[in-house]
């Protein structure tokens, strides 16, 4: 297995390698170690359980058939049922389905979740498609995988490109398949339908909350900081509104076609009114910077909240922020870790950064089974509680073992289902 953290930093032809799969095996393996787990629970662990891949016809717009591939993996279900985003996109793979399923093992672990890890994707782009065969594909997708998906089985949620529409449409698909089994199905919908208070904006918050804490172990004054975020959309725009009410400086934020920087602060408020549903707000501006020039600004703290890969072994010598917290999921890669850990930045890791979402996802299943629902600020206030509780228990189990946060977090995250493996006999 050291071989295989080795082949993560660096390929044969000395260029990074970037695979998300093969490091995130990685840090099952050394959490294990540190655990004192052997060989048998890493072959349990190290691989989804269970991976569902289907094709399935869609009729479009001009009457033409169009047949979509989609996936469903499900890692594992020794603490209860899996639980995990439907993702939209054009780049979707096995591969990353299967990391993807891995990551929110390790997040609902963290947060003491009664969930295992699931993921699911649909090889499309929504964004050139109408709202009329979208409906089609979200309906034809839980069609295809309704056998192995329900409320005490497996989860979905939104994920990339996938919203609360997308959640309404496949409730209702298998509510008439199952003869309305339970709202409970699939979280991330419309308040209407059964969804929870606080959901749209639970990711942000979650890392709003990680951002105070790391904070404070790092005696930084929130007030003042100066904050880099980069990506403006779901994670990034509220997370700047988190931070500037918190009386922090938002010095520069990006999307996919630049960034902008202002050393005095940002005006968050307008760039809320003016993003599109996209996150693209920069194009409306003369004088931007590269996302680049961004991520390598003097500041404070640090938010990567767009796509994977951004702080690489290229450009992590010029991060200046002294904390870091992953919103976007691996945008740190392992070589550039390495490097920010030398350096002393304190990195809090994406599985912990962004529960935030499926902790509210949690609580609306909750919610939804026990048929009661809770307030704005009821939500608000557990939430706080678990990512309060989630941050410490990682960053206590960082300085007990020696290890980075991210080791500490996989420790935290996988312990719990190796237990629980134990427990049923498995190992
Ligand atoms: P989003 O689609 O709403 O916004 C993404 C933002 O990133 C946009 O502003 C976009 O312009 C920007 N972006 C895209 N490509 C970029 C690039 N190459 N360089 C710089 N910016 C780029 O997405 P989101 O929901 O905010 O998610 C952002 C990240 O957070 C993703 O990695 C996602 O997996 C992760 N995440 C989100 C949630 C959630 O609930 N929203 C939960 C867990 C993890």
């Amino acid at each position: 297995m050291q071989a295989q953290t080795e082949t993560n930093q660096a390929t044969n032809d000395g260029t990074e390698n970037l695979d998300v799969y093969s490091s995130t095996q990685a840090v099952i393996k050394e959490a294990l170690t540190q655990l004192g787990y052997d060989e048998d629970m890493y072959e349990i662990l190290k691989e989804p359980m269970r991976v569902l891949s289907v094709r399935f016809p869609v009729r479009m717009d001009d009457g033409s058939i169009q047949v979509f591939t989609g996936y469903r993996a499900q890692h594992n279900n020794a603490i209860g049922p899996t639980k995990g985003g439907i993702r939209l996109h054009p780049d979707v793979n096995e591969d990353e389905v299967r990391a993807l399923s891995m990551w929110m093992s390790v997040k609902c672990g963290i947060a003491n979740l009664p969930y295992g890890g699931g993921k699911g994707g649909i090889v499309c782009d929504p964004r050139e498609m109408s709202f009329s065969e979208i409906e089609r594909l979200s309906r034809a997708y839980v069609r295809a995988i309704s056998q192995i998906v329900g409320p005490t089985k497996d989860i979905p949620a939104p994920d990339v490109f996938s919203n609360s529409q997308n959640m309404a449409w496949m409730l209702d698909e298998y509510s008439h398949l199952r003869e309305f089994d339970s709202p409970g199905f699939i979280t991330g919908k419309p308040l209407v339908l059964g969804g929870s208070q606080g959901r749209e904006r639970a990711t942000a918050r979650g890392v709003a909350i990680c951002v105070e804490e790391a904070a404070k172990v790092k005696n930084l004054e929130l007030k003042d900081a100066r904050v880099v975020i980069q990506g403006f959309g779901n994670a990034g725009s509220y997370l700047a509104k988190y931070m500037s009410d918190a009386g922090a400086r938002v010095v520069g934020i990006s999307d996919a076609y630049g960034a902008l920087h202002d050393p005095k602060g940002l005006d968050i408020e307008d760039l809320l009114e003016r993003r599109d549903s996209f996150g693209t707000v920069t194009k409306l501006f003369k004088n931007t910077i590269s996302n680049k020039e961004l991520l390598a600004l003097d500041c404070d703290i640090l938010v990567p909240a767009a796509i994977e890969n951004q702080i690489t072994k290229e450009n992590a010598k010029d991060v200046r922020a002294k904390i870091i917290v992953e919103a976007a999921n691996g945008p740190t890669t392992t070589a550039a870790t390495k490097i920010l850990d030398d350096k002393g930045t304190l990195i809090v890791p994406d599985v912990l950064g962004n529960s935030g979402g499926v902790i509210v996802s949690y609580f609306e299943w909750v919610q939804n089974n026990q048929g009661y629902y809770w307030t704005a600020d009821e939500v608000d206030a557990r939430l706080q509680e678990v990512m309060r509780h989630s941050f410490h228990s990682v960053y206590d189990t960082a300085r007990r073992y020696h290890v980075n946060m991210r080791v500490a977090a996989y420790i935290v995250g996988v312990r719990r289902m190796a237990e629980a493996a134990r427990w049923r006999g498995w190992v």
